[in-house]
C-alpha cells in the first residue's frame, strides 16, 4: 500500500504493518547495532549483508532524509494515529472476508467483522487503545468505528468479493537485486487470471490523490510489480490502487521499462541513504508533511535537536549525501 506522500499520512494502513521502523533498512557497514540491537559488522562487511528497503522507507527518505534517520537509524518511538490505525482495522477485514464463502462476502458480514478485528488489534498492539484514553464514553471510538464501517461499505461500490479469488492476501514478498540490495514488502491482494496475468491490489483508506500526485502514489505499486518480477519473472499485468476514502480506483498498466526505471532509481536511493548513513548527514526536508511528522522536537528546523548520532561516522563526500532521488 503506502504511498502517495497524501495518502501516506492519513493512510498510514495498507501494507500496513511496514509503517513500523524496519531494524535493517539501512546499509551495512556503517556500524548497525544501534539500530537494530544486532550484533554490529565490520566496517568492510559486503553492503548485502544488511541492504534492505521497503516502500515505506524509500518514501521515507524521499519525502525527508532526517525523517528516515529518525525512524530506522534513531528508531524514535511515534505514537499511534487514528487515521493509520483505522487503516490497518480496515485492511484486516478485508484480508478476513476472503476466508468466508464467495455467495457470504457481503457488506454486512464484513461490517459484522469489524469488533473482532478491533479487538485483535488491540490485543496484538495495546498502543492503540491510548487513542481512545480521553474517551471514557466511548463517543469517539463509536465514532472512529462507525468511519472504519463507512470504508468497509464503500469498498462494495468498487469491487465485487463474491467474484474474486484472490491468489494471495497481505502477501510478504521479498527479492534481491543484482547488487545485493533487498527489497521488500507486504502486498493487500495479489488476483491471478486463469490465463497466468498477475494483478497486484493495494487498499488505501485516504483519498486518491490528485492527477499531478499520481505518480507518487504508484511509486509503491511499481516497487512491488518490480519485486514480483524479480522473484518469478513475470512484469504484473495491472496495478490497482482502490482508494475507500474517496471511492475511486487508480490503475495502471507496467511495462517492463517501469520497472527497471524503478530499479535504477532504488538504487540511486539506496545510494544516497549509504552516504548519509555513512556521513551522519541527514537532512531535514521541511514539506507541509511535517504536521504529520512525529519528531517536530528534534527536528532542527522547528527548533529541535537530533539524539546523538548512533553510528560511528566518516567525512561527507562532496553533496552526494543530500541529493535524494525524486
Ligand atoms: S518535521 Fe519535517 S523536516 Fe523535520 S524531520 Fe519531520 S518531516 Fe523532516
Amino acid at each position: 500500500m503506502e504511498t502517495s506522500t497524501e495518502g501516506a499520512a492519513a493512510d498510514g494502513g495498507g501494507s500496513a504493518p511496514v509503517t513500523a521502523p524496519v531494524a535493517d533498512e539501512y546499509p551495512a557497514g556503517a556500524g548497525g547495532a544501534a539500530a537494530g540491537g544486532e550484533a554490529a559488522e565490520p566496517a568492510a562487511a559486503p553492503a548485502r549483508a544488511r541492504a534492505s528497503l521497503s516502500p515505506s522507507r524509500a518514501s521515507d527518505f524521499m519525502q525527508c532524509p532526517l525523517l528516515y534517520r529518525f525512524r530506522v537509524i534513531d528508531r524514535l518511538p511515534e505514537k499511534p494515529s487514528a487515521a493509520a490505525t483505522k487503516g490497518t482495522l480496515v485492511h484486516a477485514v478485508l484480508e478476513r472476508l476472503f476466508d468466508a464463502p464467495a455467495a457470504e462476502r457481503t457488506a454486512p458480514r464484513a461490517k459484522s467483522l469489524i469488533p473482532g478485528q478491533w479487538d485483535r488489534l488491540r490485543e496484538s498492539r495495546p498502543e492503540v487503545v491510548e487513542l481512545f484514553a480521553d474517551d471514557p464514553e466511548g463517543e469517539r471510538l463509536a465514532a472512529w468505528l462507525g468511519e472504519a464501517e463507512q470504508l468497509v461499505e464503500r469498498w462494495f461500490g468498487l469491487e465485487d468479493p463474491t467474484r474474486l479469488e484472490p491468489a494471495e492476501r497481505e502477501l510478504f514478498v521479498e527479492a534481491e537485486l543484482e547488487s545485493g540490495l533487498r527489497l521488500r514488502g507486504i502486498i493487500d491482494r495479489v488476483d491471478v487470471a486463469p490465463t497466468g496475468e498477475v494483478r497486484i491490489v493495494d487498499y488505501k483508506t485516504g483519498k486518491a490523490p490528485r492527477p499531478e500526485y499520481a505518480e507518487g502514489a504508484l511509486f509503491q505499486m511499481k516497487f512491488y510489480a518490480l519485486v514480483v518480477w524479480r522473484l518469478k519473472g513475470v512484469v504484473p499485468r495491472r496495478l490497482q490502487l482502490v482508494y475507500l476514502g474517496s471511492g475511486d480506483v487508480l490503475t495502471y498498466d507496467p511495462l517492463l521499462a517501469d520497472l527497471e526505471r524503478v530499479e535504477r532509481k532504488l538504487l540511486a536511493l539506496w545510494e544516497a541513504i549509504r552516504q548519509a548513513t555513512e556521513t551522519g548527514e541527514w537532512r531535514p526536508r521541511p514539506t507541509k508533511l511535517c504536521g504529520w511528522c512525529d519528531h517536530r522536537a528534534h527536528c532542527p528546523e522547528f527548533g529541535g535537536t537530533p539524539p546523538p548520532y548512533p553510528l560511528p561516522l566518516r567525512a561527507a563526500e562532496g553533496d552526494a549525501a543530500g541529493a535524494v532521488p525524486r
